[in-house]
Protein backbone atom coordinates (compact mmCIF):
# COMPACT_ATOMS: atom_id res chain seq x y z
CA UNK A 1 0.00 0.00 0.00
CA UNK A 2 1.50 3.38 -0.95
CA UNK A 3 1.10 5.89 2.02
CA UNK A 4 -1.40 8.76 1.21
CA UNK A 5 0.23 11.76 -0.75
CA UNK A 6 0.26 15.34 -0.06
CA UNK A 7 -2.35 17.27 -1.64
CA UNK A 8 -1.24 19.72 -4.01
CA UNK A 9 -2.32 23.27 -3.08
CA UNK A 10 -4.92 25.62 -4.23
CA UNK A 11 -3.18 27.11 -6.46
CA UNK A 12 -1.04 24.40 -8.14
CA UNK A 13 -4.48 22.83 -8.75
CA UNK A 14 -6.11 26.11 -10.08
CA UNK A 15 -3.35 25.85 -13.00
CA UNK A 16 -3.82 22.97 -13.88
CA UNK A 17 -7.38 23.59 -14.26
CA UNK A 18 -6.66 26.43 -16.34
CA UNK A 19 -5.12 24.19 -19.25
CA UNK A 20 -7.89 23.25 -21.70
CA UNK A 21 -6.78 19.89 -22.25
CA UNK A 22 -6.08 19.15 -19.07
CA UNK A 23 -9.48 20.73 -17.49
CA UNK A 24 -11.27 18.18 -20.14
CA UNK A 25 -9.15 15.39 -18.94
CA UNK A 26 -10.06 16.19 -14.87
CA UNK A 27 -13.67 16.80 -16.02
CA UNK A 28 -14.51 13.60 -17.93
CA UNK A 29 -12.77 11.46 -15.43
CA UNK A 30 -15.21 12.83 -12.91
CA UNK A 31 -18.29 12.53 -14.51
CA UNK A 32 -17.17 8.95 -15.45
CA UNK A 33 -16.77 8.89 -11.07
CA UNK A 34 -19.78 10.23 -10.18
CA UNK A 35 -22.08 8.12 -12.56
CA UNK A 36 -20.65 5.20 -10.79
CA UNK A 37 -21.35 7.02 -7.53
CA UNK A 38 -24.82 8.68 -7.91
CA UNK A 39 -28.09 7.32 -8.49
CA UNK A 40 -29.68 7.71 -12.08
CA UNK A 41 -33.49 8.64 -12.45
CA UNK A 42 -34.70 8.31 -15.54
CA UNK A 43 -37.16 11.57 -16.63
CA UNK A 44 -39.42 11.31 -18.75
CA UNK A 45 -39.33 14.32 -21.79
CA UNK A 46 -41.58 15.40 -23.74
CA UNK A 47 -40.57 13.69 -26.50
CA UNK A 48 -37.34 11.69 -25.45
CA UNK A 49 -36.30 10.23 -21.97
CA UNK A 50 -33.38 11.00 -20.14
CA UNK A 51 -31.54 10.71 -17.33
CA UNK A 52 -30.32 12.44 -14.33
CA UNK A 53 -28.07 11.87 -11.36
CA UNK A 54 -28.87 12.53 -7.93
CA UNK A 55 -27.27 11.75 -4.76
CA UNK A 56 -30.31 11.09 -2.92
CA UNK A 57 -30.39 13.73 -0.02
CA UNK A 58 -32.39 17.03 0.15
CA UNK A 59 -29.81 19.53 -0.20
CA UNK A 60 -30.61 21.24 2.96
CA UNK A 61 -27.39 22.72 5.38
CA UNK A 62 -30.19 20.94 8.32
CA UNK A 63 -29.97 17.65 6.70
CA UNK A 64 -27.38 15.87 8.20
CA UNK A 65 -27.35 12.92 5.77
CA UNK A 66 -26.34 15.16 3.23
CA UNK A 67 -22.78 15.15 2.40
CA UNK A 68 -21.66 17.46 -0.54
CA UNK A 69 -19.06 17.60 -2.70
CA UNK A 70 -18.05 13.98 -0.72
CA UNK A 71 -17.48 12.29 -4.40
CA UNK A 72 -15.31 15.40 -5.38
CA UNK A 73 -13.41 15.43 -2.69
CA UNK A 74 -12.45 11.70 -2.91
CA UNK A 75 -11.63 12.12 -6.99
CA UNK A 76 -9.53 14.83 -5.81
CA UNK A 77 -7.61 13.18 -2.93
CA UNK A 78 -7.17 10.57 -5.51
CA UNK A 79 -5.13 12.65 -8.47
CA UNK A 80 -3.89 15.17 -5.13
CA UNK A 81 -6.16 17.92 -6.64
CA UNK A 82 -7.13 20.64 -4.33
CA UNK A 83 -11.36 19.58 -3.98
CA UNK A 84 -11.61 23.57 -3.33
CA UNK A 85 -9.70 24.58 -6.32
CA UNK A 86 -11.38 22.02 -8.81
CA UNK A 87 -15.12 23.03 -7.40
CA UNK A 88 -14.05 26.75 -8.43
CA UNK A 89 -13.12 25.89 -11.91
CA UNK A 90 -16.33 23.34 -12.15
CA UNK A 91 -18.26 26.30 -11.25
CA UNK A 92 -16.33 29.01 -13.45
CA UNK A 93 -16.71 26.52 -16.12
CA UNK A 94 -20.04 25.99 -16.09
CA UNK A 95 -21.21 29.23 -15.29
CA UNK A 96 -22.90 28.08 -12.12
CA UNK A 97 -23.05 28.20 -8.85
CA UNK A 98 -23.09 24.33 -7.09
CA UNK A 99 -24.14 23.28 -3.62
CA UNK A 100 -23.62 19.23 -4.56
CA UNK A 101 -21.27 16.96 -6.85
CA UNK A 102 -24.93 15.37 -8.08
CA UNK A 103 -25.79 18.65 -9.98
CA UNK A 104 -22.15 18.72 -11.76
CA UNK A 105 -23.38 15.97 -13.57
CA UNK A 106 -26.86 17.45 -14.45
CA UNK A 107 -25.44 20.68 -15.53
CA UNK A 108 -23.16 18.71 -17.94
CA UNK A 109 -26.38 16.54 -18.90
CA UNK A 110 -28.56 20.07 -19.37
CA UNK A 111 -25.52 21.56 -21.57
CA UNK A 112 -25.64 18.80 -24.23
CA UNK A 113 -29.37 18.80 -24.53
CA UNK A 114 -29.08 22.83 -25.25
CA UNK A 115 -26.20 21.89 -27.75
CA UNK A 116 -29.00 19.07 -29.16
CA UNK A 117 -31.47 22.51 -29.17
CA UNK A 118 -28.55 24.19 -30.46
CA UNK A 119 -27.93 21.78 -33.66
CA UNK A 120 -31.48 20.49 -34.51
CA UNK A 121 -33.38 23.50 -33.26
CA UNK A 122 -35.42 21.18 -31.45
CA UNK A 123 -35.89 20.83 -27.80
CA UNK A 124 -35.57 17.10 -26.07
CA UNK A 125 -36.29 17.38 -22.80
CA UNK A 126 -38.97 19.58 -20.89
CA UNK A 127 -38.16 23.50 -20.22
CA UNK A 128 -37.85 25.19 -17.08
CA UNK A 129 -36.82 22.06 -14.99
CA UNK A 130 -35.70 21.90 -11.71
CA UNK A 131 -32.50 20.09 -10.69
CA UNK A 132 -33.72 19.53 -7.49
CA UNK A 133 -35.79 16.79 -6.98
CA UNK A 134 -37.50 16.92 -3.59
ZN1 LIG B 1 -26.78 16.30 -4.30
Amino acid sequence: MAKPKPCRSYEFTGDILEHDGEYKKFFRGLTEYLKNKLQRVEMKGSRHNYNQYTCGQLHDKRNLDWKPWQHLWEYCIDLEFDPYAAKDAIEERLGVKLECDCQIINNEVENRRKDLVNVFGADFGEPGRDYDFF
